[in-house]
């Protein structure tokens, strides 16, 4: 493949000399001879000073990383078994841990390739390919893999398509198939994942900080509602604290797959309650009823859209706010996360502000979160740090 030299306008000249390492066509003066995904890119100023090298791939944002800044970099087998090499050696804490067999061993841009990150699940790793471009170096990345690690077997996610959703098909790539359910440990709680079940696998690894703090702080002989629960991993980790726990989400499957979670956990499940509904239908009779929780945990998608009710984290997160201080007790504590890129910690605290404040609510921030030492991000590219999670207590 042709490599291509791209210049860089002028407005943004200076956001790739500080080493930003996303590319995206707007800051492209012309992205006409970008042909076939995969191919290398090198990005130059007006004057034609290097800027630096990478690879065209589409993603949901952008159409390609920068991967160097040094002009004579290749990116050859070499280079990738050093990035690999390099980011499983700084996961060496949770290598050696026999309570958390699950975390992230390879976190894109902040591992140093954008558009590629790997999972490690209890002896199998995930990969999941952002785009078609990176998936052209496929052999050599997987080829560093085994060189470096044993495995009993490997899975990946293509995520091509535009809105960066996964393709359906069979996940399994090599080695052993793992067994459904694969049972991982995360801080000595149990997780049931599917690898081979889509984009979601059963848990979300970036939450592992905030669930421990959940179970170790706020949970013994605490009522604790989980909404937007999925498979219960917060429920899980409250349960495990001591908690009664309500799992609420509007997916069918999450009824089974929570009742499994606790069944692997050694907790009867029917101490607990299930939900299966519009969260926004269960406020509103919540409301009715005068229902009180301890701990409320709001985790929603970025976007969600039932049959009556269409969610923003953008737009609506005050509002959700707002309805979750109506069912929390005095002195109880509300959990809010969000995985929104599309806004930064410091405006999602005036949603927060602004929720209390039109509720007539006095509230302090117990706990900030952001992604856990396993999700490596670099300064360089902000947006990499999505997770924003806030404790706060409700007076
Ligand atoms: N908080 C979860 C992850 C949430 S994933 C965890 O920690 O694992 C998003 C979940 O929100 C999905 O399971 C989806 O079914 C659910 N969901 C989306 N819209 C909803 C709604 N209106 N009411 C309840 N659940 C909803």
């Amino acid at each position: 493949m042709k490599e291509v030299i791209l210049t860089v306008k002028k407005e943004f000249v200076t956001k790739y000399k500080n080493g930003y390492p996303l590319v995206f066509e707007d800051a492209l003066e012309s992205a006409k001879c970008l042909k076939d995904e995969g191919q290398i890119i090198t990005l130059i100023d007006d004057k034609k000073a290097f800027l630096g090298r990478g690879y065209y791939g589409n993603q949901n944002k952008g159409c390609g990383w920068v991967l160097s800044n040094s002009k004579n970099s290749k990116f050859d087998y070499r280079f990738f078994y050093d990035k690999l090499r390099n980011a499983f050696s700084k996961r060496m804490r949770y290598y050696h841990s026999k309570d958390t067999t699950a975390f992230r061993v390879f976190n894109g841009e902040g591992d140093g390739i954008g558009g590629l990150t790997i999972d490690y699940f209890d002896e199998y790793y995930l990969i999941t390919w952002y785009s078609k471009g990176i998936y052209v170096f496929k052999d050599m990345i997987i080829k560093a893999i085994k060189s470096l690690v044993s495995f009993e077997g490997i899975y990946e996610k293509k995520r091509f398509d535009e809105n960066g959703m996964v393709l359906e098909e069979d996940s399994y790539y090599c080695g052993r198939k793992a067994p459904e359910p694969l049972i991982v440990k995360e801080n000595g709680v149990n997780f049931a994942i599917y690898l081979n079940e889509g984009a979601m696998v059963g848990v979300f690894l970036d939450q592992k900080e905030v669930r421990k703090s959940i179970r170790d702080k706020y949970s013994k002989g605490k009522k604790v509602l989980n909404t937007f629960s999925y498979t219960g991993a917060f429920s899980m980790a409250a349960a495990r604290g001591g908690a009664i726990t309500t799992s609420v989400d509007l997916a069918s499957r999450s009824l089974e797959k929570t009742i499994e979670n606790f069944n692997i956990n050694k907790i009867n499940p029917e101490k607990h309650n299930i939900v299966v509904e519009d969260i926004f239908l269960y406020f509103k009779k919540a409301k009715k009823e005068e229902l009180k929780f301890d701990l409320v945990i709001l985790d929603p998608p970025s976007f969600a859209t039932s049959k009556d009710h269409k969610f923003s984290a953008a737009k609506d997160y005050k509002d959700l706010v707002k309805l979750a201080i109506e069912v929390t007790e005095n002195e109880g504590v509300i959990v809010a996360s969000t995985n929104c890129a599309a806004f930064n910690m410091a405006k999602f605290k005036k949603f927060i502000d602004k929720a209390f404040k039109e509720s007539n609510k006095h509230y302090e921030i117990l706990e900030e979160h952001t992604l856990p030492q396993d999700f490596m991000i670099t300064d360089k590219f902000p947006e990499g740090n999505y997770l924003k999670v806030l404790f706060v207590k409700v007076y």
